[in-house]
């Protein structure tokens, strides 16, 4: 049987749209649980199938040891290598050169908001000043402090949320699509941006692709898909792979650009 040409195709999104960046969280293996567990048909399936059996038993005894997660990471790294070394990569019709590439930086808009972000899980709540870039949570405090003004880095998971907020009731017209995909991409996945990594907007045959390098293995990279929208790939700089084989437009450019840089 050839796995990958029988994978249940909205699992592999699934799991894609969670583990691409090679983190995996509690609350991520929760909702990968929760959705198999609701789905018969993905769990019946692979790669649902090689998930199951273990978010199972996740549930019976209701807690995520770090055996358990260890093993969810081994499990879905396999998914993830066996996805990109099936994958083709196709020829690109136009050749673009790394000297084409014009480099930028994503800021953070300002707008003169304060907003309360409530964390569930504590019960406590931040307070998120969307004008001046801070927040009250320790993480803030503890490591974006120090980035300069408008630094996407300075963008903790809560004041993602409230510019996701923002974007919800209707943000500026001036804020760009790919800030709103950002913004709304990270608000899903509960996370901030990455304040490890350098983050670079690159201008490709005049369309913003975000990108970032640093640490962690995986590069992000918000591309532009269909009706103007972003979505975000994961590329691994040391394997020269695209996660799951899945590609933005531009990819061999956008590769050689992440190659190019420094660890
Ligand atoms: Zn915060």
């Amino acid at each position: 049987m050839d796995t990958i040409a029988d994978a249940h195709k909205e699992t592999l999104d699934v799991i894609r749209k969670i583990t691409d960046d090679g983190i995996l969280t509690e609350q991520e293996v929760y909702d990968l649980a929760d959705y198999l567990n609701k789905n018969q048909e993905a769990r019946g399936s692979w790669p649902g199938n090689s998930l199951f059996e273990i978010l199972h038993q996740v549930f019976e005894d209701g807690v995520l040891s770090d055996d358990e997660m260890a093993q969810l990471a081994k499990i879905l790294t396999d998914i993830e290598t066996l996805c990109a070394s099936h994958f083709v990569p196709p020829p690109e019709s136009k050749k673009i050169l790394l000297s084409e590439i014009k480099l930028d930086n994503l800021d953070l808009p300002r707008i003169q908001k304060t907003i309360e972000i409530p964390v569930k899980a504590t019960g406590e709540s931040y307070k998120v000043d969307l004008g001046q870039h801070t927040c009250t949570c320790p993480g803030w405090f503890g490591h974006r402090k120090e980035f300069q003004a408008d630094s996407l880095k300075r963008c903790c998971v809560h004041m993602a949320e409230a510019f996701w907020q923002q974007v919800q009731v209707g943000a500026p017209e001036e804020w760009p699509q790919l800030f709103k995909d950002l913004v709304e991409e990270l608000s899903y996945r509960g996370r901030g941006v990455d304040s490890d990594a350098t983050w670079k907007l690159l201008g490709i045959e005049d369309h913003p692709y975000l990108v970032s390098y640093g640490k962690n293995e995986w590069s992000n990279v918000y591309a532009p898909i269909e009706g103007g929208k972003f979505d975000r790939y994961g590329y691994h700089r040391e394997g020269e792979r695209w996660a799951f084989g899945q590609i933005p437009n531009h990819y061999q450019v956008i590769a050689e650009y992440l190659n190019s840089v420094p660890a």
